[in-house]
């Protein structure tokens, strides 16, 4: 007999876990509590998995050996206490993935900054000539990747904290932590520091041989090492200190040092601007440099680097007014850089589903560059009462041709027109992809 394996919740993790089960002989169970897309049920049709949706059979689950459980579904869920009530072991597909590779790989975790610096350390590892391939909360799972592994050499892999709460053995070669800002706290009862150390999970099997890559800027990060033992070495990297080994900036110039061994880049060159981006390059550009990628392909990569939809994205120069799509930016602490990195006056598009949101922090970008606030989401309240006495116009909207009609109506030549939200998007648009796309149509359609 096989051994008994199920797997909760059929998405994207889900299926690719079920993938590299079955290959690796496991009698495999897929359970969802929900519907499964199609195209999943095709996929576990065509491999012969057996799979159950909208609910899950207590009995079957619970006489498994191992059970890989999804990053969405909650500790709180019943089936999950259930399962603990059976002392039967829970992992997540991304400890179940890396128990079948012996490739080198990178884990890159933090609030903002995960896709971005996945793509960019994904990218310049490439044009180093490395077989690396970008998976995890970006591309296709882990799983799938490792299933299919052939002659890889690296991955690199975007991490977030649901998928890193339930590994034991799980070991980055190098990890990241972008930065930690408050995020998801409903799933860590409220409290930030259960969130942060839940982001240092990346780093606990760690040792000194492993790297751990950091923010050196960020609070939360830097109470966290000083306040408890960390086995990799360390590699921080800062905009505002001189850092011995690893990352700082000098006269607008990235300085990278690793064994003495210093790598230089100017930042006017990058081809992604802002401080953010700055720091995300850095942070790829970190990783490069230890894993010994030849320099000046390091910084070739940096300056033709085109970003990731979404981020900060140039749609369109309409009568020299500038229009940015930052869908992305589900959170303050995103919209911040967003904010920070303008150079013109804006018109800013704001709202959505409110996560708890403090504003305040934004408030000297509001009165320096924002003249014009726009609102859109289904509840604006908040917004209302945050900026009403900030800014001369602040106008509600409700759907996405409105907001760009009238932020178009409101620029002048030289000013910008950005959407980066803060807010979560489904009040009125299915997901961020979703809001960035009929934004940019929009657009195109002025
Ligand atoms: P994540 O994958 O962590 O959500 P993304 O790279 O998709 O991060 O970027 C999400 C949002 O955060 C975008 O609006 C982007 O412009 C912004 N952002 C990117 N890098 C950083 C950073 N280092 N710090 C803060 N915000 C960032």
């Amino acid at each position: 007999m096989n051994t008994k394996i199920a797997i909760l919740g059929a998405g994207e993790s889900g299926v690719g876990a079920a993938l590299l089960a079955k290959a690796k002989g496991f009698d495999v169970l897929v359970s969802d509590s929900g519907i499964i897309q199609n195209k999943y049920k095709t996929t576990l049709n065509k491999h012969a998995i057996i799979w159950e949706e909208s609910k899950h059979s207590t009995e079957k689950i619970c006489n498994t050996k191992l059970v890989i459980k999804s990053p969405g579904i909650p500790n709180t869920a019943k089936i999950i206490l259930a399962i603990k009530a059976k002392a039967i072991e829970i992992i997540s597909e991304i400890e179940f993935a890396s128990r079948y590779t012996t490739a080198n790989i990178i884990g890159i975790t933090g609030s903002n900054g995960k896709t971005t610096t996945t793509s960019l350390t994904n990218f310049i590892l490439k044009n180093g000539g490395l077989k690396t391939i970008a998976a995890g909360n970006i591309g296709n799972s882990f799983a799938e990747e490792v299933c299919n592994e052939n002659n890889i050499n690296n991955y690199t892999l975007e991490l977030s904290s649901f998928q890193l709460d339930e590994i034991t053995d799980f070991k980055p070669n190098i990890a990241i932590i972008t930065n930690i800002t408050p995020d998801h706290l409903d799933r860590y009862e409220n409290n930030f520091d259960n969130y942060v150390a839940s982001k240092f999970r990346i780093t606990k099997n760690q040792t000194k041989n492993d790297y751990l890559i950091y923010d050196a800027d960020d609070s939360a990060i830097t109470h966290y090492i000083e306040n408890n033992k960390i086995n990799a070495t360390l590699l921080p990297f800062s905009i505002t200190k001189k850092i011995k080994n690893g990352a700082y900036l000098h006269n607008n110039t990235i300085i990278i040092t690793i064994d003495h061994k210093p790598l230089i880049m100017p930042i006017d060159t990058l081809n992604l601007q802002g401080i953010h981006n700055t720091k995300n390059a850095m942070a790829a550009a970190t990783v490069a440099h230890l894993m010994k990628i030849r320099k000046n392909v390091i910084r070739e990569s940096l300056e033709h680097f085109q970003g990731v939809e979404h981020r900060l994205e140039n749609v369109l120069k309409i009568n020299k007014v500038q229009y940015i799509n930052d869908s992305k930016a589900t959170n303050v602490n995103a919209t911040y850089y967003a904010l920070e990195s303008m150079n013109t006056p804006t018109i800013w598009i704001v709202g959505g589903v409110d996560k708890g949101n403090d504003y305040t922090e934004l408030f000297s970008f509001i009165n320096e560059k924002v003249k014009t606030i726009i609102c859109l989401g289904t509840d604006n309240k908040k917004l209302l009462d945050n900026f009403e006495n900030m800014v001369d116009n602040i106008i509600e909207t409700q759907s996405m041709n409105e907001a760009v009609n009238i932020a178009y109506k409101q620029a002048v030549a030289g000013d910008s027109v950005l959407l980066s939200p803060a807010c979560a998007s489904f009040d009125l648009f299915e997901n961020y992809e979703d809001r960035g796309r009929q934004f940019k149509d929009a657009v195109r359609k002025l």
